[in-house]
């Protein structure tokens, strides 16, 4: 029977983890009374992941594993299992059960009731240092700041998709899609379901700083082409800021007021940087339009179409 629900859950290096989710989602999933299907990704774990996935698999046809050649990244793994994905509704969620399982079901009654995305918002954060709560929302600030898009607060990868959004999202082109953007960037009916984010149920955090901050900057080159438009701004800045300086060099000299030579050099050394920030500003433009065409986003998304099939 075709899997009407489809769970994704990403993994890497979770061989402790994994049981304890298995045990946790089966009994909320059981008590829905329709097919689902459970997509592990292990995501180039080095560890006994792959073993434990290929257990449960083969006691549970439930259980479907896509295995990465590599660590490719949390996000290529969650599209990796959209794309493999048959289930009507689709629910990304963390294997460390800090996404708790329970929320599964309200997330399927909102979907029920006609949304296309759900969002779980965290209402409490346990177990994470105020270092992370701070700085994911200054993240997101900027995010939100240089991308325009309306990201809601204190969301992450865990979500509820109707299918017809997954099936949007797997046609991009784009190789380097960052869901919590892209969620926001479709459109659709959305709405949130609320709960408390737990701790961890085993193991480290496999996000250390510097993989953070990596995931921060590729999204920030995903979202929004803002920086290529920094070059423009700070020429054109720098541009009238020299020509003040002149204007008053040559008032201060009309008055007899007279500046050293080196004074000159100022204005002059800054207005030749903007002219070469302007041109620079100039290529980024159209590195922009190229760049833009080749991520190849839809120009549109026709969600829903009535009366054109009669004719
Ligand atoms: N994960 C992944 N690939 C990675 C890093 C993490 O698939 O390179 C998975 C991980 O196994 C977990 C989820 O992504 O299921 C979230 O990771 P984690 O709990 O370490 O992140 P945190 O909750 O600390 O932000
Ligand atoms: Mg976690």
């Amino acid at each position: 029977m075709k899997a009407k629900y489809s769970i994704i859950i990403p993994v890497y290096n979770e061989q402790e983890a994994i049981p304890l989710f298995y045990e946790a989602v089966l009994p909320v999933m059981d008590k829905l009374n329709e097919p689902y299907e459970l997509i592990f990704v292990n995501d180039g774990s080095r560890d006994n992941t792959l073993n434990v996935l290929r257990e449960l698999a083969n006691k549970d046809d439930r259980v479907k594993v896509l295995s990465f050649s590599r660590n490719f990244g949390q996000q290529a793994a969650i599209f990796c299992g959209f794309e493999h994905s048959v289930g009507d509704a689709v629910i990304p969620i963390d294997v460390d059960l800090q996404d708790p399982v329970e929320v599964i079901p309200k997330m399927i009654e909102k979907w029920k009731e006609g949304y296309d995305i759900v969002h779980g918002k965290r209402t409490k954060r346990k177990g994470e240092s105020f270092f992370k709560k701070a700085t994911s929302a200054m993240y997101l600030k900027f995010i939100k700041n240089i991308s325009g898009l309306d990201i809601p607060k204190n969301v992450g990868e865990f979500k509820l998709f109707d299918r017809k959004v997954v099936d949007v999202m797997v046609n991009m082109d784009e190789h380097d899609r960052y869901l919590r953007g892209l969620s926001s960037w479709v459109g659709f009916k959305q709405t949130e379901v609320e709960f408390v984010r737990n701790e961890r149920s085993a193991g480290e955090t496999k996000y250390s700083v510097k993989k953070l901050f990596k995931l921060a900057g590729r999204s920030v080159i995903s979202l929004s082409t803002w920086p290529l438009s920094l070059s423009m701004k700070a020429g054109i800045v720098g541009g009238v800021l020299s020509v003040v300086a002149f204007i008053t060099f040559i008032v201060l000299a009309c008055c007899k007021i007279v500046l050293p030579l080196a004074a000159w050099l100022f204005p002059t050394i800054t207005l030749l940087f903007s002219i070469l920030f302007v041109f620079n500003g100039f290529t980024n433009i159209y590195l922009r339009r190229t760049y833009e065409e080749v991520q190849n986003r839809p120009r549109y998304i026709v969600a829903e179409s009535l009366n054109f099939d009669k004719e």
